[in-house]
Parts: C-alpha cells; structure tokens; sequence
C-alpha cells in the first residue's frame, strides 16, 4: 500500500511519523522473503491515536512491524502499510528489581543489559531475535520460560477504546505463543520485574542456552524460527524429521537439515515458495500421524 495524498504525508510529518515509501520487507525479515510497503516509522507514542484516526479515516489497512524474525510476508505490492515503533533513547531504564522497556528495544541487548545489572529470568530468551514488544505479543520463550511471566505492567495502543492505556500483568493472559491481546492492539513499552541474581550466575545460562542453539538450529541461514507451535505433547520438529522431510524443498524454501521445524530461504524462496512448502508438510504430517500442526509464523499474505 502506498501513500501519495499531499494532505495524509503532511499531516504524517505534523504527527511525527516517518514515511519511507515502498521498502522492501525481505530485507525487513529474518527470513529475507516479502514485497514492498511504506513504512511508517513511529517516533512517539502519544501520536498513534491520532495516526490510527487518520488511517482508519483514509481506508488505509496497516500491520505492525518489530524486527520482522517470525514473519513470512506475501510476495508483490502488498495491501498494508507497516507501522513500526521507533525507541527512545535510553529504551531500558532500571528501578530495582523493575525494568522499564520501550516496545523497540532490541530484546538481546534488553536481556543482556538486565543482566549487566544482576537482573536475570531471561536466559532462555537470549538468541531469539526481533524486539520486546514482538516477543511480548508472542509471548516469546524457550528453554523453559517465556516472557509473559515477567511482565508486571504493559502500555498500549488498544485499538477497540482508540486510546492508549496500562494493563497489570495478572490482566494478560500469556499462553504458548499467544497472548490475549486484541488483534489490532500495539505494543508501546513494558515493565518487567525480574529476580536479582548475580552476573556470573545469569552468563552461566546464557552461555548454556547459546550452546543448545548453536547445536540444533541453522543460526547461519535465513528463518523465522519454528513454523509450526509444538502440538500438546508433541514435538512439531520430530515429527517432520520422522518423515524424512530435512532437506525437503520446493523452489529455494527449504526443510532446515539442521532442525526439522526450522524452514530456511536457502537463496531466492518466495512466499508462494515458502507457503507451498508449509502446505505440503502440514499435510504429510496430518496423513502420518493424524495431527494438524498450528503455524507459529505469523504469515501476511493478501
Ligand atoms: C533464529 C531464530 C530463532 C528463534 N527462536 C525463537 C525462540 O526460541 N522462541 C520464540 O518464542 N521465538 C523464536 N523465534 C521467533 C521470533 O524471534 C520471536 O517470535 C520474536 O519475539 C518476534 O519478535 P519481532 O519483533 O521480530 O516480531 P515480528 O516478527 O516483527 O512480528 C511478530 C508478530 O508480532 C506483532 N508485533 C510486533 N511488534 C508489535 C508491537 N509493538 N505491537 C503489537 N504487535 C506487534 C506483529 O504484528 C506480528 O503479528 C526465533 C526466530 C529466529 C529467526
């Protein structure tokens, strides 16, 4: 979608948001796949109320772009704009036990500088990309945590009250890899309270938890992590290797030979590529074992 009324790019500056016209989002993606958008680059908070009245006035469609890490983004022009938050500086401010993140702060340096400052939890979290407010609107985890299980306070655009407002955490529901968030609500910062533990301490498990990665994911190509969610029970990953799918391609898009539940751009996949090969392995799975696996992906496809 593309924005070309003098009016709505004047009233974009007045509003403090940046128009980068038609950018492309396989360079905005982990996985390196998806057409062209403008981007609306957001620089304060208080502005989106009135940004949102003027899209939804323009009849003009937008998604929220993070870092982009658990995205595949349809081929060709696309329908949406992307509105994307752009942090202050500092984006991490520390008050005892609590951390105050902005929804742009890149989550590994958020855990990092945590744990600089003895604050840990957030071990498991280290080596997944993208930003805080994309990991809390996944409710991102590994290794045994997730990030919903720190959050004491959340700020947000909600879309159904047009305004911008506080959640405590108990209000959230934040299950595996879904949170209960309206659709249409946007992430603007987080208050996190995490528990004291001395640096070395919280390295340790950094260091583990990069390990375990580095053993079993294709950290060198381009992904978007896990396709599908494990079923209850179920590993996704053991089931497709089970099949004998690693390796498994159509066109450039590609069953990681690494970790079956990693699907690579091994060169020039497309969406179409990468959605043919989704299709095809959750229908194997389905005959083999009767499960129908659940996309983790979150897929933007017109
Ligand atoms: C190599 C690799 C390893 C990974 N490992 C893990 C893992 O171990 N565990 C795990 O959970 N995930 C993992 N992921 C997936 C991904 O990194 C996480 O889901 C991450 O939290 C997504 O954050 P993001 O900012 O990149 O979001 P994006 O990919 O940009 O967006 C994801 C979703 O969040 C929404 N969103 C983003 N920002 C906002 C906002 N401010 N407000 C409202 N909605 C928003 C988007 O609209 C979209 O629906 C991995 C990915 C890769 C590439």
């Amino acid at each position: 979608m593309r924005i070309s009324d003098p009016q709505i790019v004047a009233r974009l500056t007045k509003l403090a948001v940046e128009l980068q016209p038609g950018i492309s989002l396989a360079d905005q993606t982990s996985l390196g796949i998806g057409g062209t958008a403008d981007l609306l680059r957001i620089k304060k908070h208080e502005s989106i109320p009135h940004l949102m009245k003027l899209l939804d006035s323009n009849h003009i469609p937008h998604k929220f772009l993070g870092g982009g890490s658990n995205l595949l983004v349809g081929d060709g022009e696309l329908p949406w704009v992307m509105l994307q938050l752009v942090g202050p500086e500092p984006d991490v401010v520390l008050e005892g036990n609590l951390a105050h993140v902005d929804a742009a702060a890149d989550l590994g340096r958020t855990v990092t500088f945590c744990a600089k400052n003895d604050l840990g939890g957030m071990e498991g979290l280290i080596g997944v990309p993208g930003t805080v407010g994309g990991a809390l609107r996944m409710n991102a985890g590994a290794y045994g945590m997730q990030i919903g299980s720190y959050v004491r306070e959340v700020k947000l655009y909600r879309a159904a009250e047009r305004k911008i407002e506080f959640l405590r955490g108990h209000q959230i529901s934040f299950e595996y890899r879904h949170t209960s968030f309206a659709p249409d609500d946007m992430m603007l910062s987080v208050t996190l309270e995490l528990p004291s533990k001395p640096f070395k301490e919280i390295l340790q498990g950094i260091r583990i938890c990069n390990e375990k990665r580095r053993a079993s994911q294709p950290l060198g190509q381009k992904s978007a992590g896990c396709i599908f969610k494990n079923p209850a029970g179920a590993s996704a990953g053991r089931m497709i290797d089970e099949l004998g799918l690693k390796g498994h391609a159509v066109g450039d898009a590609q069953v990681s030979d690494r970790h079956a539940n990693f699907f690579v751009n091994a060169g020039k996949a497309s969406a179409k590529d990468m959605l043919a090969l989704i299709a095809d392995v959750r229908g194997r799975v389905q005959k083999a074992f009767g499960v129908e696996l659940e996309n983790e992906v979150v897929v933007w496809n017109a």
